[in-house]
């Protein structure tokens, strides 16, 4: 079975869809390993790093796309492929990647014209059996991570208390909003940092969460739970409801970190412009939910934006800036899902595998997700 890696060609995308330490477990299912030339020079992987990956057979490296996509079986990325990439390839063709069908319309219609078996990496349910293929979760906890870094080394105040020779300095305040993977690794990193932590989600849940991380959890009585464990949007009474709660917690913050999302819709609007107004001088907002829109009124996503005297950075594709170690997860969760279809050395789609039926976004000429078919047909 032949299997290829590509090179990715998206702005902002430094990441590589498998690392040389993965190559060797893949090519021990029986898999032939081709890589696109250069494919992890972004993630500071050069290709005789993939050569000296003790595979069987060694891993090849092909220039041409021609040479590369002939008779192959798997394709792994981490962005959808160009189009002209994705012509090269056999009807079949079984193509691995975030897909994200709501801002790919397009893309999807392609897949399935040209008959390619897709999975889409951020379709993965999110159950137990399937966490060491959730590439949506190990990229999530990187970009909090990140994003409370980001906020230290932006803010011009340090966050832990000190005390010196001249008298203690307090410690930053963090508001982090929106508690799922990334929010709750914002939390943690903030709070080793030295910062008083408070967190905020719509799903009552997280406030157990928070408090396990030491945060305090601000309670604003509005219960957002929606389908399958994610948040739901919210009407406008509950949004002003929580806008009263919130506004003073906004205002008392240095550092405010935002993760907020809801599948397949914009990033809601946590934070207004009246409230960014009211902040503390000096305070800075890192918007993690840059992608999707941003959840601040004032972000203007993929820039640092300063407003009086509060700063605003929005980052794209945070994981593509921790792209060494961002690349490594997602290669574990990609081999992972790749272990649930390869038997003896030969395919076997077992449509019966909850984790593989619901990951399929397009097969023999067919939208398989329902979402996506509501988008696209
Ligand atoms: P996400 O990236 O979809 O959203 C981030 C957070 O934003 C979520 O916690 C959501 O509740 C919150 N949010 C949405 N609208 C909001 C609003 N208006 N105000 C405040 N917060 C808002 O989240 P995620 O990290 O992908 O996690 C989504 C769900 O999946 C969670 O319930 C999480 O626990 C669950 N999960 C389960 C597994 C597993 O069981 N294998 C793995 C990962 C995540």
């Amino acid at each position: 079975i032949k299997l290829v890696v590509l090179t990715e060609n998206r702005p902002h995308e430094r990441r590589v869809a498998l690392v040389p330490q993965v190559a060797s477990k893949l090519s021990a299912l029986g898999l032939d390993i081709w890589i696109q030339q250069d494919a992890g020079l972004a993630s500071r992987i050069p290709d005789q790093a993939y050569l000296d990956a003790s595979a069987t057979p060694p891993l090849q490296i092909a220039a041409s796309l021609p040479e590369l996509l002939q008779n192959a079986h798997i394709v792994l990325a981490v962005q959808p492929p160009a189009a002209e990439t994705l012509k090269l390839l056999a009807p079949g063709t079984i193509v691995l990647c975030f897909v994200y069908a709501q801002r790919e319309p397009e893309m999807v219609k392609l897949l399935r014209d040209l008959q390619l078996t897709c999975f889409a990496m951020e379709l993965v349910p999110r159950i137990s059996r399937a966490q060491a293929m959730d590439a949506l979760s190990s990229q999530a906890a990187l970009a909090g991570y990140y994003g409370a870094l980001l906020g230290a080394t932006t803010l011009a105040r340090i966050l832990p208390m000190m005390t010196t020779a001249v008298g203690s300095i307090r410690p930053a305040k963090c508001l982090v909003m929106g508690l799922g993977v990334a929010g709750l690794q914002a939390l943690a990193t903030a709070r080793r940092l030295g910062a008083v932590t408070e967190g905020y989600d719509v799903r009552p849940d997280t406030k157990e969460q928070a408090e396990s991380l030491g945060a305090k959890f601000v309670d604003t009585g509005v219960d957002g739970r929606g389908e399958g464990g994610y948040a739901r949007e919210l009407t406008i009474d509950e949004q002003q409801k929580i806008q009263a709660v919130l506004t003073k917690h906004i205002q008392q913050a240095d550092l405010i970190i935002t993760t907020a999302a809801i599948p397949g819709r914009p990033s809601p609007k946590l934070i207004s412009k009246a409230q960014v107004d009211g902040m503390k001088n000096g305070a800075v907002i890192v918007d993690l939910a840059a992608d999707g829109g941003g959840n601040c009124a004032y972000s203007v996503p993929g820039e640092t934006v300063h407003i009086g005297q509060v700063t605003i950075a929005a980052p794209f594709n945070v994981p593509s800036l921790l792209a060494e170690h961002a690349s490594e997860l997602y290669a574990k969760n990609l081999l992972n899902l790749i272990g649930l279809f390869i038997k003896d050395a030969a395919i076997h789609l077992d449509w019966d595998d909850e984790i593989l039926a619901k990951t399929v976004l397009t097969h023999q000429g067919e939208i398989k997700n329902a979402a996506a078919k509501t988008i696209v047909e």
